[in-house]
């Protein structure tokens, strides 16, 4: 399968670059969760960095053992082996990070028509959509992106919102539904909407860093906050209870699987390495992983 080398050498380059700072080295004294109300949890990130889980999903969710087969139901027989119960616990999370008396929101569930709890749960912390002043989203499907538009208007009234440029690009060559709301949302937040390249690394605010995580998207994405002590890790996972036992197992949601497997290898090599944090869009509970082994 061709590879980009472009991202890939962006990414080694990246991790190269970070690779003297730690995420975490207090392994003692891991961070503990505070749970807010139903689907709203807060940790501390550090001193001045608070991170906010928002499920999207009004109770807990799971996907079928199926979602995991593979080509060909070429995994079949493994799924089925290392998930006996049928079902792979995999909710819906946005989050917000809290930093300089700025909220910067990643990613936006899949919005108030189909089900999305995501202004109900900022709601229960105290924030309307008008309080958000970054939106940072890991890829644009449309679990993503779905709650940044009502209708046809924008939800969040004042947020820039940051868009790897790779991952628009693809969606602009695609004709299915995914992609026409991809565009729409373009079209909606006009100038609001900021394309960025993996090589700018001032691009986003807080001094927050993109990595390219190639494979779920061509443009799917994982950023660092604080120095890396909190990773965001998108859709890397999709079933964290069975991938974890072998992160080869794609779910059909991956559009280049042999490259989110070495993608999802990659960030988790890299995140228990350097003690990150991690949150995921569909890691199970909260989404959040104090610590990766
Ligand atoms: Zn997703």
């Amino acid at each position: 399968m061709k590879r980009n080398n472009t991202l890939l050498a962006v990414t080694i380059a990246a991790s190269l670059a970070w690779s003297a700072s730690s995420c975490n080295n207090d392994t003692n004294t891991l961070p503990v969760a505070t749970e807010v109300c139903d689907g709203v949890s807060t940790l501390e990130i550090d001193s001045v960095t608070t991170l906010i889980t928002l499920r999207d999903n009004a109770t807990p969710s799971a996907q079928p053992n199926s979602l995991f087969y593979g080509k060909d139901n070429k995994d079949s027989a493994k799924v089925e082996e290392l998930s006996p119960v049928g079902s792979v616990p995999s909710s819906i999370h946005a989050f917000l990070v809290k930093k300089d008396n700025k909220l910067a929101l990643f990613d936006t569930g899949n919005g108030s028509a189909k089900g999305g709890m995501l202004i109900t749960r900022l709601d229960s912390v105290g924030f309307g959509p008008e309080n958000i002043d970054y939106i940072i989203l890991t890829h644009m499907h449309g679990d993503h992106i779905g709650g940044l538009l009502d209708g046809d208007s924008a939800v969040f009234s004042r947020a820039t919102v940051y868009v790897p440029q790779v991952e628009f690009q693809y969606w602009e060559t695609q004709s299915n539904s995914n992609g026409k709301l991809a565009m729409k949302t373009k079209e909606v937040y006009g100038d609001r909407m900021r394309l960025f390249s993996f090589t700018d690394t001032t691009a986003l605010p807080l001094g927050i860093r993109a990595m390219a995580a190639i494979g779920h998207t061509p443009g799917h994405t994982v950023y660092g906050v604080s120095d890396f002590r909190l990773l965001i890790i998108g859709d890397l996972m999709h079933g964290y209870d069975l991938q974890r036992q072998d992160m080869n197992i794609s779910p059909a949601y991956d559009v280049n699987p042999e490259q989110a497997a070495d993608a999802r290898k990659f960030f988790f090599n890299f995140a228990s390495n350097k003690h990150c944090i991690v949150a995921g869009m569909h890691l199970p509970g909260n989404g959040v992983l104090v610590e990766v082994k």
